[in-house]
């Protein structure tokens, strides 16, 4: 039994930078032909010349198979005139309220009466520009997501033809924005697919599971595996992907490294629940139709073959460490 994917694209990755690269790009690229880039390195990418210099890294380790969609980390300097100036060089703008997640302190604060801040976003809308969210408040952890809907329903109000993501949505209350605002979309990762707080905290403490947002109750993770199932139309795959040295993890860095074990991992939950003909609109399909983008032409093929996940890719150990998967990424190109 076979599985083949068309141009698999994963709408949502953190490569990092440096070293890193070398085990990043390549894990994504043996599976994905492009990804929405997120541009929170540090520094962050806020202008043309670290955007450009960063895709060129990129490009240089993952070739010409792997295509890096870039984006701008939007920060309170910037003007409609900073994103007008980036046509055709970004795919995205990349919005962390200040505090909300990794490097996110140079991020918005009090993001709905911030007038410099809704002047770029009427810009984006003009050009339509997709706005991706890391949408968390500093609510009790568990609320983050949830408290943060009255500010996707504002934004999409404000603005009804820009087109907004939620970003690894994992909470089930933000579910009913997608029906309610046309112009809300939303991504979902492996992780809030698949696991719930039961796997970072109901045994050993797995940091390898640790991110934010959090993975959150059995309920939540149900709700998300219901509407994927269900085919929900604005609803695509964004892995989050975002690793962090053995040593960052120690201290509690967030941010589950899932690269790897992406494809493998979602043909076994798709085959579970019989539903394999809806890999394909939901890790390409629908953001390359958001994106509008030209990915490069590719196949990737899976096969049922088990196999051990390494408990390590290059000092970083990566979501279901040392666990077996039925399926296999057999053939990328
Ligand atoms: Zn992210």
């Amino acid at each position: 039994m076979q599985i083949e994917l068309k141009s698999p694209f994963d709408a949502h990755l953190h490569l990092r930078d440096g070293a890193m690269l070398e085990t990043t790009v390549p894990a994504s690229a043996e599976q994905f032909a492009g990804a929405i880039v997120m541009p929170n390195l540090q520094p962050p990418l806020t202008d043309r010349h670290t955007i450009d210099s960063y895709r060129a890294r990129i490009e240089a380790i993952g070739g010409e198979s792997f295509a890096p969609a870039m984006t701008l980390f939007l920060t309170p300097s910037h003007t409609p005139a900073d994103i007008e100036a980036l046509k055709g060089v970004i795919s995205a703008v990349k919005l962390s309220p200040a505090g909300s997640t990794t490097h996110s302190e140079k991020g918005l604060h009090d993001l709905v009466n911030n007038h410099s801040f809704m002047a770029v976003l009427e810009a984006m809308e003009a050009m339509d520009l997709p706005l991706c969210v890391h949408g968390e408040t500093g609510d009790f952890v568990l609320d983050r997501e949830a408290a943060f809907a009255p500010t996707y329903r504002a934004l999409a109000r404000r603005f009804p033809k820009l087109r907004i993501v939620m970003e690894h949505l994992g909470s089930r209350a933000l579910l009913p924005l997608l029906d309610e605002q046309p112009n809300l979309y939303a991504t979902v990762t492996l992780h809030h697919l698949l696991l719930d707080l039961d796997a970072l905290l109901g045994g050993m403490l797995r940091p390898e599971c640790f991110c934010k947002p959090v993975i959150k109750t059995p309920a939540d993770r149900e709700a998300l595996q219901k509407v994927v199932l269900d085919a929900h139309p604005k609803i695509f795959f964004g892995s989050d992907s975002a690793p962090h040295p053995q040593a960052d993890k120690a201290r509690g860095a967030a941010g589950i490294f899932s690269a790897p074990v992406v494809l493998p991992a979602l043909a076994g939950f798709f085959e579970q629940h019989d539903a394999l003909d809806r890999m394909q609109p939901f890790l390409s399909d629908r953001a390359r139709d958001f994106y509008r983008l030209d990915l490069p032409d590719r196949t990737v093929r899976l096969k049922k073959d088990p196999w051990r996940v390494p408990v390590s890719y290059g000092g970083v150990t990566p979501l279901f460490s040392g666990e077996r998967l039925i399926w296999r990424v057999v053939d990328g190109a």
